[in-house]
């Protein structure tokens, strides 16, 4: 079984955690300082109540609710804690992967006991840091993400084999990951409006309307324990991850601590597959001018997140970004929208497991520091002190 376990209204809380004074109130999160000049970056669960969602203007939200709080994005403390629920989920000793930023899937195999495991993490959640998280429980992780949204927030939902007809029967085929405006309405024109629906039909009916996605689709629904599509592939050519951020920033030090991120998701990835790469490429959409691709292949494969960031950033040094072309040397950083991180030339990975957790928690532990110590501001620092005050 997977648990797929999601952070609810993940910015939006972390923000309330920190300061009481915003808890249980409508919280917009903005992605600038400027309260009337920015748009919904994310909104806390007494902010959606009233209509108030993720990319709406700020004004907007402030016309549906005009006494709701307002703070700016700081995502340098959404990516500390997210990294710290990684590690907190990782002691649990089944698989972990991320999915995003807030999402995590754990792989507990067929003898736990999923709901009382779901429980004990969402209390420890909850105690550690002052937030909530839903849980989903399936055979496999696309239904197992799906189960995660059913409940939300503070939810668990289980779909068995026992009670699959009666669940999916429910949910609209649109709420399944991975289908967008376009594949809902090619679905609904051939009558499959739920989940079910979908869930009902062969593989060769995906396969004709989809191609090749269509038969990962299906594989998706109706595999096993497996955490993602990517996995189906056994020989990988590469393992990437991309995000896009909710606005164009050029603050590099949150620039660095997404790839940074990014870097350990791949990582982790290339663990789990018992792979080690060479080659690391590192992509950048720059709305205003122009995307930027690089790669760099060194001699020493890795599978280390930390090592991985490492190498992206002599990637962004030797291709002119951090050339001097403002004013201050060294600190040039486009206006960033997305960001990728693939690690390519793959092999297999020749270090012994244990010396790989031992050598990775040092190299977090460094990792930590380092990202502590490179925002300047202090924006995460307040964070991360009153986040680990919990865990006393
Ligand atoms: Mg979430």
């Amino acid at each position: 079984m997977i648990l797929h376990i999601d952070m609810d209204a993940f910015f939006a809380s972390i923000e309330q955690a920190i300061n009481p004074r915003l808890k249980g109130k409508p919280l917009i999160v903005g992605s600038r300082a400027n309260k009337l000049y920015t748009v919904v970056c994310a909104a806390s669960y007494e902010a959606k109540a009233f209509g108030i969602g993720s990319g709406m203007s700020t004004k907007e939200a402030l016309q549906l609710c005009p006494t709701a709080e307002f703070v700016p994005a700081q995502q340098g403390r959404y990516i500390w804690t997210s990294e710290q629920i990684f590690e907190m989920l990782k002691v649990y000793g089944f698989e972990v992967v991320y999915a995003s930023i807030d999402e995590f899937q754990m792989d507990i195999g067929d003898e736990a006991d999923g709901q009382a495991l779901a429980k004990t993490i969402q209390k420890q959640v909850r105690e550690t840091f002052n937030i909530t998280a839903s849980v989903g429980i399936a055979k496999n992780w696309l239904l197992a993400k799906l189960a995660s949204k059913l409940n939300k927030p503070n939810g668990i939902a289980i779909i068995t084999e026992g009670n699959l007809i009666d669940v999916l029967g429910k949910v609209p085929v649109e709420k399944l990951c991975g289908i967008g405006k376009s594949s809902q309405e090619i679905l609904h024109n051939l009558g499959v409006k739920t989940c079910l629906d979908l869930y009902q039909k062969s593989g060769d009916f995906l396969q004709r309307i989809f191609g090749k996605y269509g038969i990962n689709l299906y594989l998706s629904l109706h595999s096993t324990d497996r955490f993602d599509t990517r996995d189906f592939d056994p020989n990988p050519k590469s393992v990437g991850h991309s995000y896009t951020l909710p606005y164009a920033s050029q603050n590099p030090g949150f620039i660095r601590a997404w790839i940074r991120l990014l870097a350990e998701m791949v990582g982790q990835r290339l663990r789990q597959k018992n792979l080690a790469s060479n080659t690391v490429h590192l992509w950048l959409n720059c709305p205003e001018t122009g995307n930027f691709g690089a790669q760099k292949t060194f001699q020493q494969a890795t599978s280390d997140g930390y090592e991985i960031y490492q190498r992206c950033l002599k990637i962004m040094a030797q291709s002119g970004l951090k050339t001097p072309r403002t004013k201050i040397p060294g600190v040039f950083m486009p206006r960033i929208r997305a960001l990728g991180v693939t690690c390519g030339n793959l092999a297999f990975d020749s270090y012994l497991p244990l010396f790989t957790v031992q050598k990775r928690r040092e190299e977090l532990i460094k990792a930590m520091d380092k990202i502590n110590n490179r925002y300047g501001d202090g924006s995460i620092y307040p964070a991360v002190v009153s986040l680990t005050k919990k865990m006393q």
